[in-house]
């Protein structure tokens, strides 16, 4: 709920603060038992930044998030959950990160890597996690005999497989993938892909899933987010969002992909300008810079967000 997370800018030799980079600019959005939500929109919008708050592994500078019925923090209340509460917590909000070259340690065997979370949270004695840890590889596709190796002697998407295994070692209920598959091969992103949506269906899980690319979340995810400059533009079902796009910024995002179905017909919608910077976000609507249709309107007011049918909530002067 209106949640924010700001990175101070600062200059000269005391680190004086001259303003704020607004990564996450005020989301509200839920998501349900068992849902996949995809959050997409161009680099920079503050996606990653959405969901590393929403952990806690950024410090959040406004808003508050709950999670099954639990309130992990509330900014304005100055509430949040105490620190071993919070590693409780942790274990059932995982993440999946984008680079599976930088996110497991090259110093650390599979075996190692599968089992850290289970171990440091007295879950399984050593043998057991290592018997655990097989049977999770398994799962995802890679020999039980992978635990002795080290992470250079496996492929991107192999490595990002070990990265799935890792996550789910606690299982977890929630699960976060921060553009999972962007980082590999496009013949490896299929496999990884039905792998994690196996897995979602096994585990009971629920999904956040982080990408740039609308193909995929269309294919993957039940609802969708659209960012825009650290704010929702649009959110809606899949089927929704892609049959009847309803912001100027959605419409483009689909019209830029290749026989997107909705607007086959209709002209490819070129954006004028760059994405502004965060630093400095234009006024009213952050989009005015570079929409079609803006209005005088739309350089002064933040536009009210509205659910113009079951489920789809839009924020713009249009409507
Ligand atoms: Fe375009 Fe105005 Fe709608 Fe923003 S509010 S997307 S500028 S029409
Ligand atoms: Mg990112």
């Amino acid at each position: 709920q209106s949640l924010k997370k700001y990175f101070p800018i600062k200059k000269g030799v005391f680190s004086r603060k001259v303003g704020d980079i607004k990564a996450v600019d005020d989301i509200s959005f839920y998501i349900n038992r068992g849902e996949i939500f995809g959050l997409v929109g161009e680099s920079g919008c503050g996606k990653s930044t959405t969901g590393r708050t929403i952990l806690n592994l950024l410090e959040p500078t406004g808003g508050s998030v709950t999670f099954d019925g639990r309130r992990i923090y509330d900014v304005e209340e100055n509430y949040r959950l105490s620190t071993e509460e919070m590693a409780l917590m942790r274990r059932d909000m995982q993440m999946i990160f984008q680079d599976p070259y930088a996110s497991l340690d090259p110093r650390m065997s599979v075996g190692a890597i599968v089992t850290e979370g289970m171990l440091k949270h007295k879950i399984y004695d050593k043998k057991e996690a290592m018997e655990k840890a097989k049977e999770l590889l398994e799962l995802c596709g890679l020999p039980a005999s992978s635990i002795k190796k080290y992470p250079h002697e496996f492929s991107g998407g192999q490595r990002q497989r070990i990265g799935i295994a890792r996550s789910l070692a606690l299982n977890p209920k929630f699960i976060i993938g921060d553009e999972p598959i962007a980082a590999l091969d496009v013949s490896i992103q299929a496999q990884v892909l039905t792998l994690m949506q196996d897995l979602i269906e096994q585990f009971d899980l629920t999904c956040l899933f982080i990408s740039h690319d609308l193909c995929v979340v269309r294919y993957f995810c039940d609802r969708i987010g659209v960012m825009y400059l650290g704010s929702f533009v649009e959110v809606g079902t899949s089927d929704h969002l892609f049959e009847n796009p309803m912001h100027p910024y959605t419409q483009a995002l689909l019209s830029a992909i290749p026989k997107s179905m909705p607007i086959e017909e209709k002209q490819r919608i070129i954006l004028q300008g760059d994405v502004p910077s965060p630093a400095n976000p234009p006024k009213g609507c952050k989009f005015h810079t570079r929409c079609p249709y803006v209005k005088d309107i739309c350089k002064e007011q933040v536009p009210e967000t509205k659910e113009l049918e079951t489920d789809h909530f839009v924020s713009c002067h249009l409507y």
